[in-house]
């Protein structure tokens, strides 16, 4: 389904062009018009979900088999080094586009991009509290 004003749907429906590198019944796959490096891509499911929480489950896997696939491609294709996928959820995690999309970001020696900057170290303590509250 899809929603209004969402312009992932209309891109991934296909009524806003995009350079398309791959498209089946359930996603197409666009290069990102901001990439972070040479050939970043988005896969879009056709169908609206806001995010991961919203995604339905045979999608969820689906997407994951696509990128396996696609980013294999991609890797050997553009002669990358390496293959970071990102997915973003919520405002405060650096969602900016409110339709559900897994980022193939080709990483190339020295290409200068830090995906996941600045680090911290925890302590055993400081673990153990966290998986605490994360197991519930
Ligand atoms: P987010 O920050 O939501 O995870 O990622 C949104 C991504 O979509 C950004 O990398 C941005 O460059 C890309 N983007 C936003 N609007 C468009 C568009 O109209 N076309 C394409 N191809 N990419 C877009
Ligand atoms: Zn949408």
């Amino acid at each position: 389904m899809k929603a209004d004003n969402c312009i992932f749907c209309k891109i991934a429906a296909g009524e806003i062009p995009s350079k398309t590198i791959y498209e089946d019944e359930d996603f197409r796959a666009i290069l990102d018009l901001g990439p972070v490096t040479k050939g970043h891509a988005l896969i879009l499911p056709k169908s609206h979900a806001a995010n991961l929480f919203e995604l339905p489950e045979d999608v969820a896997s689906k997407v994951m088999v696509l990128a396996k696939k696609l980013g294999a491609q991609m890797k050997e294709n553009l002669k990358a080094d390496g293959l970071n996928l990102l997915q973003n959820n919520g405002e405060a995690a650096g969602q900016t586009v409110l339709h559900f999309h897994l980022h193939l970001i080709p990483r190339y020696e020295n290409d200068g991009q830090h995906i996941m900057g600045n680090p911290k170290e925890a302590t055993q303590e400081e673990l153990a509290e966290i998986q605490k509250i994360i197991i519930g």
